[in-house]
């Protein structure tokens, strides 16, 4: 792995440690699965993974509560380490943008509670954004949720849960006040920890999903559902904070996209010198030269700024709406990049890209997902260019004829 020169001597050590692991037991072990298959196998590897140490959220938490501190860098570490291995393990990421939440705004009780057992791999989460209705406007959620007494009463529906039928716990967004006011100033939502098996919640299996990413996606009925406002992450109306800020764990957990771009990296570069076609190995050739060089900008691109927004939110000293825009760039980069360079791999590898041995077909297939989930690129680009236009413009690069005017004015 590529050490960067901000990174502290724990982080040194922290990706030593993950790549002894990945090389000596986590790649021996996804080169023995059948990647059309991985489902059947994603919570084998999920548990595997955190008996020996590695949970992603566990990077992030603290010591007391079962985490091991390693900060964002060594979080993104241990996501591009997995992203290498092309492993499904589904059952992690939901627990880790699930569970996110209750590290960073749970009260110490919800994390003893909730947390501790996740980190141990006793519980694990799914998320609970999208609805019928809602889907990258996710501030536009109706579930419904009531108050009554020390409970509330939540009504309405959820889609594309990943893992929804599977999880023990639902990180589920609902409305508590429909007022317009509420909703102009964002506080219309409220978070909830709820335990899937509470009584009123129905669950179906959504259609097949494209590619070899099963991911036990549901349509979640929640009718008459009664969770205790012990639940509750942070405050009634706090559910957009909570949204957001979990959402930025997600983004920067693309890390694992950056893996993938290295691990189609290395596997173009031995084939291209080893491939021979009219007398000389392919990569002698100035078409697979440019395709490797292509597919080298934009992992080094990805993951040196992947780094960086890793290091300002482990300085503490991140602008956190700032780093919204920041992560959501890196995202939107990161998943376009992956797109092009498992292009550039496969056909690098042509007839053996597309199959299951070299995994460039498979990973181009599943890489389409990750431009659309997580906040869909389009709508991403939306957010990073409205806020473009919100900065006031420089005087100085004014043309000359308009020195002198406010820039507010323009
Ligand atoms: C495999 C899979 C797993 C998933 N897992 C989860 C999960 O665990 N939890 C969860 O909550 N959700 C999950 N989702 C849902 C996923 O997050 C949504 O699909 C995603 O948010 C996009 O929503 P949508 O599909 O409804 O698209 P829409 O929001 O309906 O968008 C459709 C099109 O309209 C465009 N568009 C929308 N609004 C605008 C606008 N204002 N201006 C310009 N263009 C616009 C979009 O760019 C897009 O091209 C999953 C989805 C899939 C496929």
């Amino acid at each position: 792995m590529e050490i960067l020169p901000w990174w502290t001597e724990k982080n040194k050590r922290f990706a030593v440690e993950v790549e002894e692991f990945v090389n000596s037991e986590l790649r021996p072990l996804a080169d023995k699965i059948d990647h059309n298959q991985a489902m059947e196998v994603q919570w084998e590897i999920s548990k595997f993974v955190v008996d020996k140490g590695f949970h992603p959220l566990a990077m992030l938490v603290e010591e007391e509560h079962g985490g091991r501190e390693e900060g964002y860098t060594g979080y993104t570490i241990l996501n591009e380490e997995f992203g290498r291995c092309y492993l499904n393990i589904n059952p992690l990421l939901t627990t880790v943008f699930g569970g996110g939440p209750v590290h960073l705004f749970g009260s110490p009780e919800q994390k003893e509670n909730f947390l501790t057992p996740m980190l141990k791999g006793e519980k694990w989460t799914a998320i609970c954004v999208t609805e019928p209705d809602v889907g990258n406007d996710a501030s536009n959620v109706q579930l419904f949720a009531e108050k009554d007494g020390d409970e509330y009463i939540l009504n309405g529906w959820k889609r594309f849960i990943t893992l929804g039928a599977n999880a023990d716990y639902l990180m589920t967004y609902t409305v508590t006040d429909p007022s317009p006011e509420a909703q102009a100033t964002h506080t219309h939502l409220s978070a909830f920890l709820v335990p899937r098996e509470t009584s009123g919640i129905t669950i179906e299996k959504i259609n097949e999903l494209t590619g070899n990413v099963e991911m036990f996606n549901s349509v979640i009925r929640f009718r008459d559902v009664r969770v205790p406002e012990d639940n509750m992450i942070l405050f009634e109306g706090d559910g957009w904070t909570v949204m957001t800020s979990g959402l930025n764990i997600e983004r920067l957990g693309i890390a694992a996209t950056v893996g993938q771009a290295r691990m189609l990296v290395e596997t173009a570069r031995s084939y291209g010198r080893r491939r021979v076609q009219f007398g000389a190995p392919i990569s002698r050739y100035q078409t697979i030269q440019t395709r490797m060089a292509d597919m080298a900008i934009q992992l080094k691109l990805a993951r040196t700024y992947l780094y960086a927004l890793a290091a300002q939110l482990d300085s503490g000293s991140a602008d956190m709406f700032q780093f919204g825009v920041d992560a959501a760039i890196c995202k939107i980069f990161s998943t376009d990049a992956l797109i092009e360079i498992a292009e550039d791999a496969l056909v690098i590898l042509s007839g053996d890209g597309y199959t299951e041995e070299f995994l460039a077909a498979s990973i181009l297939k599943n890489a389409l997902l990750t431009k659309v989930t997580g906040g869909g690129n389009d709508v991403l680009k939306l957010f990073v260019g409205r806020q473009e236009f919100k900065k006031t413009p420089d005087p100085s690069m004014l043309p000359r004829v308009l020195r002198g005017v406010d820039p507010n004015d323009l």
